[in-house]
């Protein structure tokens, strides 16, 4: 098992971690600023004990800053995340590729391409790549992939579950997988209240449920050796967040249970989560977990810092180091 820090020692951590907050301080809406390219063009692969791991990325999106920071002032998180003129701040869509000796796993699938121009410019929707293009990089079709887990069926993280084929119908994008969901996450998106709603679209699902593709889990379960899903409440129900373990090692995939490095401070809750103190608990809970054991983290709507280290740094606040390419 490779070492890792409990708190940051080396100037060269420090260094990393100054750069993280620095692309973070740049995640202006025009991108003229970033000192980055776009992730992309970037290898992100690493290795946990026998598995492979890849960020997917499916580009960026934007919603409104003030709802992704709840209660939290703007002159705070605009000092992390800059808005643009429409009050909205950048979000990645960093899906998470694992192969195992037993299977290929996608977890999540991006915002996918079923949108209209409206919507595309609604969510400022930028596709500098796509989650195909990105798998495509690595050699895999959509073919490849055995297993999808959703970790729930919000647009952001199921819409590129289906596409829409040349002759005009919606198909399953991944023809051999099975995908993972929780059954109560699936019943809920049939019948949304009013709340959330807007989060849900039925054609990121029916098309995979006609073709009986769902493989539905009840609670956490071992979908894969190694992979395991595990229900956190507090953004809504039954969202599930993905435990990767291998080699002694282990990556947790948080899903919006903790979206970007900007909401590790654990009252930085969004506004669209239906149980921010019981979220504001799990937190609690799973942080200091995350680093008193060296989980890498995957962040999926943050677009400088798709995964890191939690640590603590001179002053005990948990921060992020960036995992290294
Ligand atoms: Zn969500
Ligand atoms: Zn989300």
């Amino acid at each position: 098992m490779k070492p890792l820090p409990s708190r940051i020692a080396g100037s060269g951590d420090l260094e990393r971690l100054r750069k993280c907050q620095r692309y973070a301080g740049a995640n202006s809406a025009s991108g003229r600023d970033l000192e980055i390219p776009p992730q992309g063009a970037r290898a992100m692969s690493l290795t946990l004990g026998e598995f492979q791991l890849d960020i997917i990325s499916d580009g960026t999106f934007r919603l409104d800053g003030g709802a992704m920071f709840g209660v939290v002032p703007r002159v705070l998180w605009e000092r992390v995340m800059p808005p643009d003129e429409k009050h909205r701040v950048t979000l990645g869509l960093n899906a998470l590729l694992i192969r195992t000796p037993h299977d290929a796993i996608l977890v999540d699938t991006g915002i996918g391409a079923k949108w209209s121009a409206k919507h595309i410019e609604m969510y400022g929707i930028a596709h500098e790549t796509t989650v195909p293009q990105s798998l495509a990089r690595l050699g895999l079709s959509p073919e490849a992939i055995t297993l999808v887990i959703n970790t729930h069926l919000h647009f952001d993280h199921a819409g590129g579950n289906t596409y829409r084929a040349e002759d005009g119908a919606l198909r399953p994008t991944f023809p051999k997988a099975r995908y993972v969901v929780q059954r109560a996450e699936y019943d809920h998106a049939q019948r949304p209240h009013e709340r959330d709603r807007a989060s849900y679209l039925r054609d990121d699902w029916e098309p995979v449920a006609a073709a009986g593709q769902f493989a539905f889990v009840y609670g956490e379960a071992e979908v894969s050796p190694g992979v395991r899903v595990v229900p956190v409440r507090g953004h809504n129900d039954f969202t599930q967040c993905v435990r990767i373990s291998s080699g002694g090692r282990t990556a947790f995939y948080w899903a919006d249970i903790l979206p970007t490095t900007a909401h590790l401070p654990f009252a930085w809750v969004m506004g669209y989560d239906l149980y921010p103190v019981e979220l504001l608990e799990n937190k609690k809970q799973l942080i200091p977990q995350a680093a008193a054991e060296g989980w890498l983290n995957v962040f999926e709507h943050d677009q400088n810092c798709p995964w890191g280290y939690i640590v603590t740094d001179e002053n005990g606040k948990y921060v992020v180091q960036p995992a290294a390419p």
